[in-house]
């Protein structure tokens, strides 16, 4: 993949290049917002890692600006911020992904491969035994159908290619409702009700889980 690395200390940037060239990746590193404009408009990416802290601002902004755009290259914020609001205003802001300073490499790498492998299509989704077809816009849960309105499939659909990742309400209203304001009271929580009692109630387990605090999720988790 070619990669770009948005991350003016030089220690990190230097960290990064040698350790995702030794994976086979392509990197190129910009030190401000600046560099990485002109690097993004110069060349395809596959994926952006960006920190937060430039000295021309917040990189978080940079991925704004790309969404903005409809440029949908999969981007992770580093930071060295940890606090959960800040976490939930990247995820918001269009990061894919949030890694927080410092953080093993190994984990980088499974974030890479996570948010470059989940990008949205056409492809059968599966999660455990629930299977999205986004092509024929049908769900099936254990092989039996399950019977979704469209904007409970499109929410579906959305939790489940971002499958394992906190979604905040922000996101989902951005991704589904394509507004941020709340065109109800409390719009996200009373559809996820809605998706639970058709796709969870009956199951072996649930896959849409609460995240006190900060959103949902929708994963397999093994008892
Ligand atoms: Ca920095």
């Amino acid at each position: 993949m070619k990669i770009l690395v948005v991350e003016d200390e030089r220690k990190i940037a230097g960290f990064l290049s040698r350790g995702l060239g030794e994976e086979g990746h392509r990197v190129d590193v910009a030190v401000d917002l600046a560099a990485a404009r002109s690097a993004v408009d110069a060349a395809d990416y596959d994926l952006l890692l960006v920190d937060r802290m430039l000295p021309d601002g917040d990189g978080l902004s940079l991925v704004r600006e790309l969404r903005r755009r409809k440029i949908d290259i999969p981007a992770i914020c580093l930071t060295a911020r940890d606090r959960v609001e800040e976490r939930v205003e990247g995820l918001s802001g269009g990061a894919d992904d949030y890694l927080v300073k410092p953080f093993a490499f190994e984990e980088l790498l499974a974030r890479i491969s996570a948010v470059t492998r989940r990008r949205p299509g056409t492809d059968v989704i599966e999660v455990a035994d629930l299977e999205i077809d986004p092509g024929a816009r049908r769900v099936h849960r254990a092989e039996r159908e399950i019977r979704l309105t469209a904007r409970e499939f499109d929410l579906l659909r959305y939790l489940a290619e971002n499958t394992g990742r906190v979604l905040s309400r922000t996101r989902l209203l951005e991704a589904v409702w394509d507004t941020t304001h709340d065109p109800g009271t409390n719009t996200v929580d009373v559809y996820v009700s809605y998706l639970r009692a058709k796709v969870d109630k009956g199951a072996s387990r649930p896959l849409i889980h609460t995240v006190r605090g900060v959103g949902y999720v929708l994963e397999d988790r093994p008892r």
